[in-house]
């Protein structure tokens, strides 16, 4: 596709007017002020780029896909009540054909926020990574273990999934990535983290875990391990020797972000989630400010209530502002990478996430025209804080055009509302 004369933003939050963007197969082959050469537009579609700008796709680095099933079930309870009381009990109902409806709900929401890739934890992979396949987003998934001191983790179907999703992903060339996940500290005894680890080390996975979310999980890992904290504990296991993106970070020490910045620990904030469960407000800025790597997630439909990353960066920027008193924090070039670069590096795709010749050509266009977004005086920064993600008017995953104009390409809409909505009807059945 050519992409001429378009405003940019590129992942370093820098813009410029009236360039020219080629992508050739699933790559960027030209990205100029001036106009490409005729021999590479010969048989491509051209896309008038005015009142448009382009920018590098988005990264969702925390979710639970198929929790768009769960979508305002549960509302007005605290983390732990939340999860015992509707989150297990719905979700042990639910089978691989759930989940797959579910997944697809989810990257629907994703494609139409701008949204190339996103990293996931959730249980009965298959479901999931048959919806990832036909819908052409990029994802990294796991299903996270727990257990107690009596789980063989090799026995688990947490385990069993993902040995049987490395297998799988085999044939997607890195579209789709396998990783190793441990829910949380809480919800695992001393044998399962050692096990995970030495796990994720022999196959080389990534890892994923959720820390010191709330302050009864940090506080009551102190207690019972000695005085360590969440990131502490898992440390003297080595889980963060392997790559990892650990979700939320709100009760982070200033001893646990020493540790994060030293392992190169990847933290996926996630502002809205944490806001609806009552958990607290994670400080971005003073993990910035410590040198520690930081994305942003949305978190599960089921505590957001959407998947809209378009706001989620919004509020993420807005609440950084507000709680440092300093209007000058997140600019358009502090938050870009974050949701771009830095997280396609966190999910070890290495030729994604930026605006670049020969990178893989991951993109998203918003129309300029939209009232809201008008005048312009700093491009950047209406992106973020004029934007709305129904701004965004085409996405394009590896030279694919996955939304555009209102519509995702691959997935047929009303048989997925139909199908998640007899799914809600067969689940309530089933609970009361
Ligand atoms: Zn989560």
């Amino acid at each position: 596709m050519y992409f001429r004369d378009i405003s940019v933003v590129d992942h370093l939050g820098q813009a410029r007017e009236n360039m020219h963007l080629v992508t050739t197969e699933d790559k960027i082959t030209w990205l100029s002020d001036n106009a490409p050469p005729a021999d590479l537009i010969e048989k491509v579609e051209v896309y008038e780029g005015k009142n448009r700008v382009l920018l590098p796709g988005l990264y969702n680095m925390h979710c639970h896909v198929p929790m768009t099933l769960l979508r305002g079930y549960g509302e007005g309870l605290p983390l732990q009540r939340w999860l015992e009381e509707k989150m297990y009990p719905f979700e042990a109902l639910m089978d691989a054909d759930d989940m797959y409806w579910g997944t697809l709900l989810g990257i629907y929401e994703m494609l139409a926020s701008g949204v190339v890739s996103f990293s996931d934890m959730y249980m009965r992979l298959d479901g999931i990574f048959q919806a990832v396949l036909e819908s052409g987003i990029k994802a990294n998934l796991n299903n996270p273990l727990t257990g107690d001191e009596n789980t063989d983790i090799k026995q688990d179907i947490a385990y069993l999934e993902v040995m049987q999703l490395i297998k799988d992903c085999r044939t997607t060339n890195g579209h789709i990535r396998a990783e190793a996940g441990l829910h949380a500290e809480y919800t695992s005894s001393e044998r399962v983290v050692q096990d995970v680890v030495t796990w994720a080390k022999e196959q080389n996975l990534h890892l994923q875990v959720h820390l010191s979310e709330t302050k009864k999980e940090h506080t009551e890992c102190k207690e019972r391990h000695q005085g360590l904290t969440p990131t502490a504990y898992l440390h003297s296991f080595g889980f963060f020797d392997q790559p990892t993106v650990a979700a939320h970070g709100v009760y982070l020490e200033d001893s646990d972000l020493t540790i994060l910045r030293a392992k190169d620990v990847t933290i996926a904030h996630c502002p809205t989630s944490n806001l609806k469960l009552g958990s607290g407000i994670a400080p971005l800025a003073k993990f910035l400010r410590h040198g520690v790597k930081v994305t942003i997630g949305t978190d599960g439909a089921s505590s957001n209530n959407n998947l809209n990353m378009m706001e989620e960066i919004s509020l993420a920027a807005l609440l950084a502002k507000g709680i440092n008193k300093d209007p000058s924090l997140m600019s358009a070039t502090e938050i870009m990478p974050l949701v771009t670069i830095n997280a396609a590096r966190a999910q070890g795709r290495t030729n994604c996430g930026r605006l670049e010749v020969g990178a893989q050509a991951d993109l998203f266009v918003m129309d300029l025209s939209r009232p809201h977004l008008q005048p312009i005086y700093d491009l950047p920064a209406n992106i973020f804080y004029s934007g709305q993600s129904s701004d965004v008017v085409l996405t394009m995953v590896e030279g694919k055009v996955l939304y555009r104009d209102g519509a995702a390409t691959l997935i047929d809409l009303e048989r997925v509302l139909f199908e998640v909505n007899r799914i809600r009807t067969e689940k309530l059945r089933q609970l009361s």
